[in-house]
């Protein structure tokens, strides 16, 4: 079958490997039909993720229908139509009783599939613990409306669930890339009076103005005297940092109203400053973490509702046999990019 594997630094290609089995009894093999390019898959390919193991077939966000099911299954069938978490996770340990899967206690746990065992940029991919990390695809929903369910949507509503949004209230995502716009997706569904977005690539505020008319875009530039003016208490009530840079993280801070909660899902690439000598007062609680992938199935209702819609993240789609095509142009930002999928079939 045909994958696309890392090798070494910024050395990804396409590779013929064999089906993969089934190898313990609670995995299921699952038929991609449907895969997206993450940023993390960028991390992989510039040699920043030092746990990624050359060999492996990349890709964590995808979609597909069971093939086959190990005999400990339960939850899915062949036959299935499933969205794929990125995470791998028991269902049972301490964390992931309470919902902290991205905790879970699992030796084979975590961010496995396409970093430390083979993803899902390919025609098959075994799914580990697979009652854990498939998700039925509701009657009506499309392979892309359900593509990012597993990763960026999942951090995006993790995001939105944890930074204690109250109705009416003033809320910032701090960068406009396809998981800022996921966060901010997320926190509407809390029936904020108002969900600011702001990113200093004005491409991708024009893209939310054009699809998501009812989030509130913003020039980064004038992100902080705008939220300090406009928010009757003084800044945002909710702050998401989702871009990942020092002024970024700075921004979060500042632009919130004392008292805020600052959530953190942010990859940084060195080590941030709490100046707290000049945030004394202000009484902030800050969150922090990566995808905690434990709502899919939540998700995928409110998108089968109508609720909730990131399709228009896809803005690009490419057979797998132009994988090298695809990765060129999701690094290279032109055209409008937001997320590029994968079609193993064509
Ligand atoms: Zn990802
Ligand atoms: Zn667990």
């Amino acid at each position: 079958m045909l994958t696309y594997t890392y090798f070494g630094k910024n050395d990804f290609r396409l590779t013929q490997k064999p089906v993969p089995d089934i190898t313990e009894d609670t995995d299921a093999l699952v038929r991609v039909t449907l895969a997206a390019i993450c940023t993390s898959d960028l991390h992989i390919k510039h040699g920043s993720v030092p746990r990624a193991v050359p060999g492996v077939t990349v890709g964590h966000e995808a979609v597909g229908v069971v093939e086959r099911v190990g005999k400990a299954v339960k939850n899915v069938r062949p036959g299935d139509r499933v969205s794929i978490n990125v995470e791998t996770f028991c269902g049972k340990c301490f964390f992931c009783k309470r919902g902290a899967v991205n905790n879970c206690t699992l030796p084979d746990g975590g961010w496995a599939m396409g970093c430390r065992i083979d993803g899902m940029q390919a025609e098959y991919v075994r799914v580990p613990h697979a009652d854990c990390g498939l998700t039925l695809i509701p009657e009506g929903v499309s392979d892309a409306q359900a593509l990012l369910v597993g990763d960026i949507l999942a951090t995006g509503y993790w995001a939105a669930k944890i930074a204690d949004i109250e109705k009416d209230s003033d809320v910032l995502v701090i960068g406009a890339g396809p998981t800022g716009v996921c966060c901010a997706l997320a926190a509407a569904l809390k029936s904020p009076k108002r969900v600011f977005i702001c990113d200093i690539n004005e491409e991708r505020l024009r893209f939310v103005q054009n699809n998501y008319p009812f989030l509130t875009p913003l020039k980064y530039a004038d992100a902080l005297g705008t939220l300090l003016r406009e928010c009757p208490h003084g800044g945002a009530d909710s702050v998401i940092e989702a871009a990942g840079s020092e002024e970024s993280f700075r921004l979060a801070w500042q632009a919130a109203r004392p008292n805020a909660t600052v959530t953190v899902v942010a990859m940084y690439d060195r080590a941030q400053t709490l100046p707290l000598p000049d945030m004394y007062g202000k009484n902030l609680t800050f969150k922090t973490g990566g995808v905690d992938g434990c709502d899919a199935a939540e998700i995928l209702s409110l998108i089968a509702s109508g609720k909730l819609s990131a399709t228009a993240l896809i803005t690009h789609t490419y057979p797998l046999s132009r994988a090298d095509e695809a990765y060129a142009l999701f690094e290279s930002g032109a055209d409008g990019v937001m997320k590029v999928a994968l079609e193993p079939s064509l």
